[in-house]
């Protein structure tokens, strides 16, 4: 078995975890109080792939391998009472009692600090029921206070204690619209310097994004939380599905990150989805494997705003999931690689590579998504994600030039120093992304030069 611990730290973090636990057991057969559903014998997915997200006891009930954190009790207590209190184990869910107001630092340095004992003892016991645990799936936000700080401080913590194992995340990204605090761009600056070492994958997930989708693609006007991450847990669920699923052409997170991260700092995947359709529109999208693949190379499936027209591609992950035809997918892959708006980098081959899961998606039915028989989720390397940190960065900027609000995290005992050191960092992964971008031979005569 390899399994995989999620993590989920935040109001955000713990909210998208319920959305994906209830697509999980649903695409499972499991109720929500942990045992079969009626007229099953087991659960789908094949030993391996289910136990790589579920922990049999010895009642046959099924646990999620999953861990809860947060500083302040709403979000955890309405999982202890809610229509899932029965499906996870009362260690696994662990909370305080006073919030981050919104402030990494008291996540990182003070607030915190006074609960990774627990946070940690519970990582451990779920993690001690791993034969051989592959590593973690971690999902929080990084504009607010406990998913920025104190999951910053948590993936420190996980890669000392356990070393090599892979660390993935989908971070939410902030977004006008539905903006928590004015100090989000220094939350999100903050903990992206503080994760940049300690996370091997990180699919960002920008509000904004996919609040659009939600308001275009499925009608919603004035989407709220949990539109959103219902939309957001259709893809952890696709990114997930050839781990949970047997039989997958695709297999395991290592193999995510070999194929998507060249190097160590340029490891933030785009992540794009199709389709998006709304249960009204179902019956009038033929939805085959040349139209979603196309879709995934327009903007309007992206979940981060950015355009890749502008950047190069260095790799994708191409997940298929559904009932869908591997010639079908080649077709398609051949006809995207002619494209002109497609650039790849010159120092790379074109990795293309192809998952497969037979296993269609399933709607909830709070969603407002049509019930489809296959989906693409798109995991590519592209330059063009840097826009999303010059965005924030500008607006850091523009709040640091007067230090405005930087009182309140040096009040939690962090240094101002920190901030220049944060900020110094994305820069230099901005530059980065152009270094990666740009050709290897300039011109002729760099050429020549290299020869001799
Ligand atoms: P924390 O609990 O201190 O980590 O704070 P939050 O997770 O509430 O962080 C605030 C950021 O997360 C803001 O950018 C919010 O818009 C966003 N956010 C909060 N809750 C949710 C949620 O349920 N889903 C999504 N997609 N974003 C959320």
């Amino acid at each position: 078995m390899r399994e995989v611990i999620s993590i989920n730290v935040g109001q955000a973090g713990c909210q998208i975890g319920n959305s994906c636990w209830d697509l999980y057991t649903r695409e499972h057969g499991i109720g929500k109080d942990g045992f079969l559903q009626d007229g099953l014998t087991k659960p789908k997915g094949g030993d391996e792939g289910f136990g790589t997200f579920f922990h049999e006891t010895g009642s046959g009930k099924y646990v999620p391998r999953a861990v809860y954190v947060d500083l302040e009790p709403n979000v955890i207590d309405e999982v202890k009472t809610g229509e899932f209190k029965d499906l996870f184990h009362p260690e696994q869910l662990i909370s305080g009692t006073e919030d981050a107001s919104n402030n990494y630092a008291k996540g990182y340095y003070t607030t915190g600090r006074d609960i990774i004992d627990d946070v940690y003892n519970s990582i451990r016991k779920v993690a001690d029921q791993c034969d051989s645990l592959q590593g973690f799936l971690f999902t929080h936000s990084l504009g607010g206070g406990t998913g920025s700080g104190l999951g910053s401080l948590m993936l420190e913590e996980l890669s000392a204690e356990f070393g090599k194992k892979s660390k993935l995340e989908f971070a939410v990204y902030p977004a006008p619209q539905v903006s928590s605090s004015v100090v989000e761009p220094y939350n999100t600056v903050l903990s992206t310097h503080s994760t940049l070492e300690n996370a091997d994958v990180t699919f960002m997930v920008d509000n904004e994004a996919i609040y659009d989708m939600c308001k275009k693609n499925l009608g919603i006007p004035r989407p709220d939380y949990k539109n959103l991450n219902n939309l957001v847990a259709q893809v952890v669920s696709s990114v997930t599905a050839s781990l949970r699923f047997d039989g997958s052409l695709n297999v395991d997170l290592n193999e995510f990150q070999t194929n998507l991260v060249p190097y160590p700092r340029i490891h933030f995947p785009l992540v794009s989805y199709s389709p998006i359709t709304a249960k009204s529109r179902a019956n009038h999208e033929s939805n085959s494997v040349m139209e979603m693949t196309n879709a995934c190379f327009e903007p309007g499936s992206q979940m981060v705003k950015c355009d890749p027209r502008l950047g190069k591609y260095m790799s994708s992950c191409l997940l298929y999931r559904g009932d869908v035809i591997n010639r079908e997918v080649q077709t398609a892959v051949t006809s995207i690689k002619s494209k002109s708006t497609v650039q790849l980098v010159d120092w790379c081959p074109t990795g293309f590579k192809i998952g497969i899961c037979y296993e269609p998606p399933t709607a909830t039915p709070d969603s407002q998504l049509a019930d489809v028989k296959r989906a693409l989720c798109m995991l590519s390397n592209t330059t063009a994600i840097a826009d999303a940190w010059k965005r924030i960065d500008k607006k850091f900027d523009l709040m640091y030039s007067k230090r405005a609000f930087v009182h309140w995290f040096v009040g939690e005992g962090m240094e101002e120093g920190e901030f220049t050191e944060a900020r110094e960092d994305l820069a230099a992964l901005e530059r980065d992304y152009i270094e990666v971008g740009s050709d290897s031979y300039g011109n002729e005569d760099d050429m020549a030069d290299e020869a001799i």
